[in-house]
């Protein structure tokens, strides 16, 4: 990556670093999705429960390998050839979990956090439940304002989930937004957090290169 590109990443994140301190979130940089990973894995304790959240970003930084390798109890509900009946009691284990991982798919400069979901089985545990939550996110996703949120989502976020997911929508075809009504859409929920009550829950890790959707 071009220094220009990191120095860019680096200076806009330190900016959102004291926005989303100021709304009660935790936050701190890390260069590239190794040093992502070390200070993830450096938070959770030897022992804790774990549960995840979907997320590219999580694989992409190899944090999905350290968590299956790490002394941990994973509630890992992305493991091969997990029923649905034992795949829906690891979700409903993980609302109890001492950690909770996931991506987030828009900061806004002013340290707003929005995610975009289908069955709310991320944004349900990221609002209450497990007593910590560590959102990892490449800096591609810093935007100006609440807006310019909504329109990555929209635009870009939604429909190529739809198609890496291999939905039935309508994006998955033409690659844009016609605000469907399809059982398979992708976007029924849209959660914005604002500031945080428990300035302790939150920890955002801002990933100064490109990563995720
Ligand atoms: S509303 Fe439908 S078409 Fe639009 S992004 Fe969501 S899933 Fe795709």
């Amino acid at each position: 990556m071009d220094q220009s590109i990191g120095w860019f990443y680096e200076t806009r994140a330190q900016a959102v670093i004291k926005a989303l301190g100021r709304n009660r979130i935790q936050a701190s940089f890390a260069r590239d999705a190794a040093e992502a990973a070390a200070k993830t894995l450096a938070m959770i304790p030897q022992g804790a429960s774990v549960a995840l959240g979907g997320s590219l970003t999580l694989s992409e930084t190899g944090i999905m390998d350290g968590l299956r390798q790490a002394p941990l109890n994973l509630i890992d509900r992305f493991a091969k050839d997990l029923s649905p009946e034992e795949s829906l009691s690891r979700l409903r284990q993980g609302l109890q979990a001492d950690f909770f991982l996931a991506g987030v798919n828009a900061v806004t400069e002013q340290g707003e956090l929005v995610f975009v979901d289908a069955s709310c089985t991320r944004v349900g545990p990221i609002l209450f439940g497990p007593r910590k939550v560590i959102l990892v996110t490449g800096c591609n996703k810093i935007v100006p304002n609440l807006a310019y949120a909504q329109e990555r989502i929209r635009h870009f976020v939604a429909p190529a989930n739809a198609k890496r997911l291999g939905r039935k929508t309508p994006c998955a075809q033409t690659g844009q937004c016609a605000d469907c009504d399809s059982p398979d859409r992708i976007c029924n929920a849209t959660v914005v957090i604002h500031k945080q009550a428990d300035a302790q829950r939150l920890h955002v890790v801002l990933v100064g290169q490109e990563l995720g959707l």
